[in-house]
């Protein structure tokens, strides 16, 4: 067990680490920020920061000393760097690599029995084509690494659009996947301890727009209900395959043939921000619980449910009526510039 009072480190200094950090000192941890950024959101609320380049091995060498465990809050990391760390990181990196390239994310997931979109990987414009003649269209292209908030990806809507989707993704090795025609969209998050312990969250309907999360409800929709068993077993098996430790996201699409696993995430998620007021135990919470191997905290509902909605680039101007508004938990992060497409903050509601 890893006592209060300890140092944990956090890889990227984005707002997951900076809830992750608020729930750690809640615990009586300290938290050491590693983040190549010079004010990232993470250090306002750390004990300790280092700036450095992620692959920088002096920087992580010292840190790895430093800290008594350490976690990720984001997935593109150089892997092999993070060796350093040896055993003091959770999740190990096998969970990193796999899920930073959705080539092996998506055999992975297939290997443990799970259903996704039909695939192919592609790295050549003819490669494109012959999945379009092989998968139909819609097919939508996924760079294999380093996509988030729908970047790096395009659509191929019909024939003949390859050569303007292949251009669009930067002629990058991706992953080309059949379009989904879903009823709803959603996740199962999950914690995970060293000895196969684990509890699931309430799973979230997830809204998205611009590839862009939008909004999380708990409970979730009729339409996405009936499949959420299948889907925690699909998740808990990833998982085990993983031998994962903490927070562990697995996003679906709810399909009229029942759950397809759209894509994981080794960390705590956005769909599971609502569980800081609406649950028991936050994702953050149980993530630093899960790495220092202390016991879990419940999951269940703090009240009837939740209604979580991001606040994305200009959305953060309306703040003022947010926090005015009864019963409206606001989270800013931090982050100066509302760029187009960031994520600046989100509101919870909890209801009844
Ligand atoms: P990101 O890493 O950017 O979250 P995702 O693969 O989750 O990438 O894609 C973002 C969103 O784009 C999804 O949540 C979904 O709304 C839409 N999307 C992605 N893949 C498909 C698909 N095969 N069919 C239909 N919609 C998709
Ligand atoms: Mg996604």
């Amino acid at each position: 067990m890893i006592a209060p009072g300890s140092i944990i480190g956090i890889i990227g200094g984005g707002q997951l680490g900076r809830m992750l950090a608020i729930a750690a000192a809640q615990l009586g941890y300290k938290c050491h920020v590693f983040d190549p950024h010079e004010h990232p959101p993470a250090a306002d609320v750390a004990a300790f920061a280092t700036h450095a380049a992620f692959d920088d091995l002096t920087a992580l060498r010292d840190f790895a000393r430093r800290v008594d465990v350490a976690t990720y809050e984001f997935e593109n990391l150089p892997v092999a760097p993070l060796d350093v760390l040896g055993p003091k990181l959770c999740p190990s990196t096998r969970s990193l690599a796999i899920a930073q390239d959705r080539g092996r994310e998506k055999a992975f997931i297939e290997g443990t029995g799970a259903r996704v979109a039909p695939w192919r990987t592609v790295a050549s414009l003819d490669e494109v084509q012959a999945t379009v003649r092989d998968l139909g269209t819609p097919l939508v292209l996924k760079t294999r690494r380093y996509g988030y908030d729908g970047k790096g990806q395009s659509w191929v809507r019909e024939a003949g659009g390859e050569a303007a989707a292949w251009g669009a993704i930067g002629e990058e090795p991706a992953v080309a996947e059949a379009g989904i025609d879903f009823v709803a969209e959603f996740s199962v998050i999950l914690a995970r301890w060293h000895d196969g312990r684990h509890v699931f969250w309430d799973s979230p309907h997830n809204e998205h727009g611009d590839g862009i999360l939008r909004r999380s409800t708990v409970p979730c929709s009729e339409a996405v209900a009936p499949q959420v068993a299948e889907a925690r077993e699909a998740a808990l098996r990833i998982a085990e395959a993983l031998g994962h430790v903490g927070v562990l996201t697995v996003e679906f699409f709810a399909s009229v043939d029942g759950p397809l696993v759209n894509e994981i995430a080794p960390r705590v998620h956005n769909s599971g921000h609502w569980t800081i007021e609406g649950a028991v135990t936050s994702q953050f919470e149980q993530h630093i619980r899960a790495i220092c191997d202390l016991p879990p905290g419940l999951t269940g509902l703090t009240r009837g449910g939740a209604v979580m909605d991001n606040l994305i680039g200009e959305d953060v101007r309306h703040w003022p009526e947010f926090v005015a508004e009864r019963g409206a938990h606001l989270h800013l992060y931090g982050k100066d510039e509302a760029r187009a497409g960031r994520k600046m903050g989100h509101v919870t509601r909890v209801t009844r």
